[in-house]
């Protein structure tokens, strides 16, 4: 095109010039057109990349919006090895898209352009990833506010025996999304505890449908826990045979997090810490995902939450290590792992050192705590136990300030307006 503009007639190299421009422009036009229906147009949602020399998941990962693990899982890959050349399937968001509530920073974007596409607002973002500043870098990941991974509805049709113990859940009040907030504070109502107690063969309906423990569901073979050992009264189960210990209980700001993150592969079977009975299976409890609730004969309430699918019904009764659920990463989750919470009389109480066997670390060593045992007649409970309210999420806890202070100014201003008078 350079040519065009060496021409001696200035008049006409004007023009000419003004035409190629136009042309030019046309072209960016069409071609910007193209990329972005391309990257909007739903067919496409399944992209490929080709990979370059000098490539990295990672970057990959930053570039496409998504993450390694979800890259990894996506190709079925064991590593994170990639040859220049291959194919690598870019998984889909949004349709069900895994960690939709996660935003991975791209190069030349702010917080205030994160916060413009997903419709919030940079304060928010600010509260939700506990950010100080507005500062942001290439390939974090920023958690997005009010935006929880899509649930997949994945149920099979009730068996009959289900559908009888989902009518006697019902008959008890069980199994509704009022039920496990109650559970979340409150004590069981004591015929919840007599349902957990009633063992199931002297039950006069066909609740007792309790499979044998499915140990083999795994899809992880290799098993770095030892098999759980034979139940101790007063002790509870780790509800999963491998995996490993990501966060524990009084971890996060200001010692929110009253339970025990737990990390293993999507699809790990998740077991009844206790047995008892089912009451609360599915995902109307905001930010839990698919979230299953235990009423155990001792009056303990277990709480597994995040699951990528739930395998029993309200008012089944489970077997101490039964398989209930399969580990997921639905709800509030920036990864796959299970939530697993111990409530006791209402308080959210540190399940740690009652786990039978011990959790592990990701080094695989033990968790270092003294193990303890619930004595059935114990005063005081024999781990560290308090109320959801003694330690609300910062995110809540910010809110609840904002809230008093600005009830605080407008009581300050209402004096000011009565001195006046
Ligand atoms: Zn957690």
């Amino acid at each position: 095109m350079s040519v065009l503009f060496r021409s001696s007639n200035r008049a006409s190299a004007a023009r000419v010039s003004r035409t190629a421009r136009l042309i030019w422009t046309g072209l960016i036009w069409t071609g910007l057109t193209w990329t972005v229906l391309a990257w909007s147009s739903p067919s496409q949602a399944q992209r490929s990349y080709r990979v370059r020399q000098g490539d990295s998941l990672h970057r990959i990962a930053a570039r496409f919006n998504t993450t390694v693990r979800d890259l990894l899982a996506e190709n079925n890959l064991r590593s994170t090895t990639i040859r220049p050349g291959s194919r690598l399937r870019i998984p889909r968001r949004g349709r069900g898209g895994r960690r939709s509530n996660i935003h991975v920073v791209r190069k030349g974007e702010t917080l205030s352009r994160v916060a413009a596409r997903y419709r919030t607002t940079i304060g928010r973002l600010k509260r939700s990833n506990r950010l100080k500043s507005n500062h942001i870098w290439v390939s974090q990941r920023l958690r997005i506010p009010g935006r929880e991974n899509p649930i997949r509805v994945r149920r099979a049709p009730l068996t009959e025996p289900q559908e009888t113990a989902r009518d006697f859940a019902k008959s008890l009040g069980l199994g509704s999304v009022k039920t496990a907030h109650w559970l979340l504070s409150k004590p069981p109502k004591p015929e919840w505890i007599a349902a957990a107690r009633v063992p199931p063969d002297t039950r006069d309906d066909a609740t007792s449908i309790a499979k044998k423990p499915e140990g083999s569901l795994s899809v992880v073979s290799p098993a770095e826990h030892e098999p759980p050992p034979a139940p101790t009264p007063g002790t509870f189960q780790l509800p999963l045979q491998i995996g490993h210990m990501l966060r524990g209980w009084g971890s996060g700001a200001g010692g929110y997090h009253l339970a025990v993150d737990i990390y293993a592969p999507p699809g790990t079977p998740v077991h009844a810490s206790e047995t008892g009975i089912v009451a609360y299976s599915g995902h109307g409890v905001s930010g839990y995902g698919w979230f299953v609730m235990l009423v155990h004969p001792s009056g303990h309430v277990t709480a597994y939450a995040h699951n990528r699918q739930n395998l029993v019904v309200a008012g089944e009764r489970v077997e101490r290590g039964q398989v209930i659920a399969k580990l997921g990463n639905t709800g509030l989750s920036a990864g796959p792992h299970l939530h697993f919470m111990l409530i006791f009389d209402g308080r959210h109480c540190d399940p740690a050192p009652l786990f039978r066997p011990k959790l592990r670390q990701k080094n695989g060593d033990a968790v270092k705590v003294d193990r303890a045992v619930w004595e059935a007649e114990a005063g005081k409970p024999p781990v560290r136990c308090l109320a959801r309210s003694a330690r609300p999420h910062p995110h809540r806890a910010a809110l609840a300030r904002q809230k008093a202070r600005r009830e605080k100014a407008r009581r300050r201003r209402a004096r000011a307006r009565r001195q006046k008078r």
